[in-house]
């Protein structure tokens, strides 16, 4: 075990199962010494959430539906009783209704507009808002997008615009926190393979061309944001915030 994590105190919220890319991070941040918190959503996750967090010596599960500002508020409160500080969270979280992640934007609903931003997107803020008062020796705060925020991907429809907000967030947010030492980045992961990419129709055939146009011509799995989010979280990147760095195997420099 390495130790640019050690003895930090990272939430990791977001993580369903072995294809999450929370999955990956975690495992990368326990690597380095992380003391991993998670967060699930339902009771029917529990237990296997709790199981991969005990791979990763870890028995600090904490329930969080990220609508609920009581929720949130509860999970903070029990963080700062159990922990005190808090040096890391990773927000790997993301909902929108299949109809409306398939339908076009021109087709979403109102409620459904405003659901999927609510998860998608004000969910950061919400948990940043909380997250500060307990990163009293600053801290490092990263999320994920895609860069269907970026350019049309037929498909993706009302989760790119949930992405976008997401972006603009994350500078905003840097904005706001970086006075007390808080940094706050994005990942934008390209395209693999987890439980929520399964919404996005196609999706088989975006993988395959990333297979074949990405500049280093594959995907990337899990392991390949774990070392990318470790930088982020880790004072490597003390100088880093606001911005919202593309791991893809450079997908997305490409025009054709
Ligand atoms: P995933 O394994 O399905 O993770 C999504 C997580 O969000 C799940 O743990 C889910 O919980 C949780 N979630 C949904 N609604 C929630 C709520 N109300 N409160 C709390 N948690 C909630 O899929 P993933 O692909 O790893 O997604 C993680 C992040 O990466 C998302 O932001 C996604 O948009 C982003 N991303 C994914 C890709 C990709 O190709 N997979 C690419 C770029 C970015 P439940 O499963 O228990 O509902």
């Amino acid at each position: 075990m390495s130790s640019l994590l050690a003895g930090k105190n990272i939430l990791i919220m977001g993580l369903r199962n072995k294809w999450s890319i929370a999955w990956g991070i975690a495992k990368a941040a326990r690597d380095q010494g992380a003391n991993l918190i998670f967060t699930y959503l339902g009771e029917r996750e529990k237990d296997a959430v709790a199981e991969l967090a005990a791979s990763l010596d870890s028995s600090a599960i904490y329930s969080c539906d990220v609508t609920s500002d009581n929720a949130i508020d509860h999970l903070f409160t029990a963080l700062k009783q159990n922990y005190g500080v808090l040096h890391g969270v990773v927000h790997s979280i993301a909902f929108a209704r299949a109809e409306d992640i398939q339908n076009g934007v021109v087709n979403t609903t109102r409620d459904g507009y405003a659901l999927a931003m609510d998860i998608s997107a004000y969910s950061l803020a919400a948990v940043a808002k909380r997250a500060q008062s307990l990163m009293t020796q600053g801290g490092s705060i990263i999320t994920l997008t895609y860069m269907g925020s970026e350019k049309v991907f037929p498909g993706y429809n009302i989760m790119g615009v949930a992405k976008a907000a997401l972006e603009t967030e994350v500078r905003y947010l840097a904005s706001d926190l970086g006075p007390q030492g808080i940094r706050v980045n994005a990942i934008s992961a390209g395209p693999i393979k987890t439980l929520s990419a399964k919404g996005v129709k196609d999706f088989s055939s975006i993988l395959d061309t990333a297979d074949q146009k990405a500049p280093l011509r594959r995907r990337i799995d899990h392991e390949d944001i774990g070392g990318p989010a470790v930088f982020l979280l880790s004072e490597l990147s003390r100088a880093v915030t606001g911005e919202i760095m593309h791991v893809d195997c450079g997908l997305n420099i490409m025009g054709i």
